[in-house]
């Protein structure tokens, strides 16, 4: 009997056949997530229910030497929940438990399988929200929202996912059962909980969360921008910050992304604008309202076409969901598309995007921009259509623009992690020493490389190559950090 169908009659008696997928049509389910590009088809899937069958699933495996990836709701943009071909997916959809609601203290504890919104909806009634909120918020796993470190539009006011978890119960690989983390933010030792946080289900399977509520605020003013050029709605950006203004979230989307986004929720955005800023500005009433008339002052001093400011909630609520729509809108005028997602210092994001837009003229691509402006994180939308063979043109472009960002002194990856796509990338961005730490990290926790093997950081089998030389951080060559 091989090691998988072993696998399927153990873990059949442990999680019973409504558990365990084996069927080869079923399995094609999993072969991909939102990096739809790269598939594998698992050998087998299996969906615990509670920590203890999470447990006995890993401790399987680590007993046969099988390869396991979880997976939340497989909405990941980079490949990480992209299966092994010899291998199981653990999928934690069934894991849906609000288990406790603890409003005094602003916590909840909630199971893997809950999505992002569903926190906040579920404890709506005591004035309280979960901050993070990724675009795919309505479908996306508390699970997979740790393993990425996700952000959302409103991280630039309120942090990252890792600013909002406490504690985590965790699966190690070897199939043993820890919490990282404590009910307070002050825990002593080493800071376990956030080498969890974004290591992309490379060092073990979340199986709880306690995550951290905020008191809903006060005040929300929302407006919607327009503007002649992405330069002046970028300038607009740097002017609010460098005016010591911090709005919950500011939005740039281009003309193509608007084009997208309004064939499919037409939310009302000016069709012929080269540009438009969302922002939102929230707090104390008082002070809301003052900064959000600085804001608009602003909007006018760097040209800005036309204003529309939400009235209600209701207004507000349809500019979000033409801002939220916008990457899964792509498909309406691209049969294809890369979604990619770099981060640059914010006062180089005009050069980055004329960059990126001469980039996409000379390999014959469209390219769409929608980003969270304030914080620099570029999520350009490299489109193409298979069909005509494009696909390879444009899996090296979207590569080359995330190599760009690095370039002009950011980042691989702003909030949607390095999985499959950009593990082949890092070398670009980190030393040999600094993979080979961060290897050692993993293997401390993962001796026998079983747990989302050949995410995230570069193999030589994975990218057919051994990572280049190092290259110096434009950061590091600035002068401004220092290699130790
Ligand atoms: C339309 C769209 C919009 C998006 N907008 C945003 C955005 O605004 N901000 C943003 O940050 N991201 C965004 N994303 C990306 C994606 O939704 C996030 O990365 C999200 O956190 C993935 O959650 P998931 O449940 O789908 O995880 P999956 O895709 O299933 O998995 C993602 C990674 O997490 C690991 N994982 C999943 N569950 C667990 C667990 N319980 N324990 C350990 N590892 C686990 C997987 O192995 C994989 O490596 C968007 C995606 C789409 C399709």
């Amino acid at each position: 009997m091989t090691a998988i169908a072993d696998l399927r009659d153990t873990l059949t008696a442990v999680l019973g056949p409504a558990g365990v997928i084996s069927d080869p049509v079923e399995l094609r389910t999993y072969e991909c997530d939102g990096l739809a590009g790269y598939r594998v088809v698992p050998s087998l899937v299996l969906l615990p229910t509670t920590t203890a069958e999470v447990a006995a699933v890993v401790r399987a495996c680590h007993r046969a030497k099988v390869p396991f990836v979880a997976r939340g709701a497989g909405t990941g943009l980079s490949g990480g929940a992209l299966p092994v071909a010899e291998g199981v997916v653990i999928s934690l959809q069934r894991m849906r438990a609000l288990v406790e609601v603890d409003p005094a203290n602003h916590r909840a504890v909630v199971q893997p399988g809950v999505t992002n919104l569903a926190i906040s909806r579920a404890v709506s009634a005591y004035d309280l929200y979960y901050a993070p909120d990724p675009s795919s918020q309505q479908v996306c796993t508390i699970g997979g929202n740790v393993a990425e470190n996700s952000g959302g539009a409103h991280c630039l006011k309120y942090g990252f996912t890792t600013n909002h978890v406490l504690a985590l119960e965790t699966v190690l690989p070897d199939g043993s059962v820890v919490w990282l983390g404590g009910p307070s933010p002050e825990v002593a030792g080493p800071d376990l909980r956030g080498l969890m946080v974004g290591s992309e289900g490379t060092l073990g399977i979340v199986t709880g969360v306690v995550v951290r509520l905020l008191r809903k605020p006060e005040a929300v003013h929302t407006l919607l921008a327009d503007f002649p050029s992405i330069e002046q709605a970028g300038n607009t950006v740097t002017d609010i910050i460098g005016a010591g203004i911090v709005p919950a979230a500011m939005e740039i989307m281009d003309q193509l992304a608007i084009e997208a986004s309004e064939a499919a929720v037409g939310a009302g955005y000016t069709l012929d604008t080269p540009a438009a800023l969302v922002i939102e500005l929230d707090g104390p009433a008082d002070e809301c309202g003052d900064l959000f008339e600085a804001v608009q002052e602003l909007c006018h001093r760097n040209g800005t076409t036309k204003i529309r400011v939400a009235a209600d909630d209701a207004e507000r609520g349809r500019i979000w969901t033409g801002r939220k729509a916008a990457f899964a809108a792509v498909g309406r005028i691209s049969p294809q598309y890369f979604v990619q997602d770099g981060v640059v210092p914010r006062t180089r994001l005009a050069e980055a995007l004329g960059t990126i837009a001469a980039m996409g003229a000379e390999a014959g691509l469209r390219v769409a921009n929608v980003f969270h402006a304030g914080d620099g994180n570029l999520h350009p939308l490299v489109l193409y259509d298979d069909a005509r063979g494009e696909h390879e043109r444009a899996e090296k472009l979207s590569k080359a623009i995330a190599e760009l960002c690095v370039d002009l002194g950011g980042s691989l990856s702003g909030e949607h992690g390095i999985g499959t796509d950009k593990a082949c990338s890092m070398p670009v961005m980190f030393g040999e020493d600094d993979l080979a730490t961060m290897d050692r990290v993993r293997r401390a926790f993962d001796p026998d490389g079983l747990c989302n093997p050949g995410k995230m950081l570069p193999t030589p089998r994975l990218c057919g190559e051994k990572p280049g030389p190092y290259r110096p951080h434009p950061l590091e060559a600035d002068g401004v950090i220092e290699r130790l």
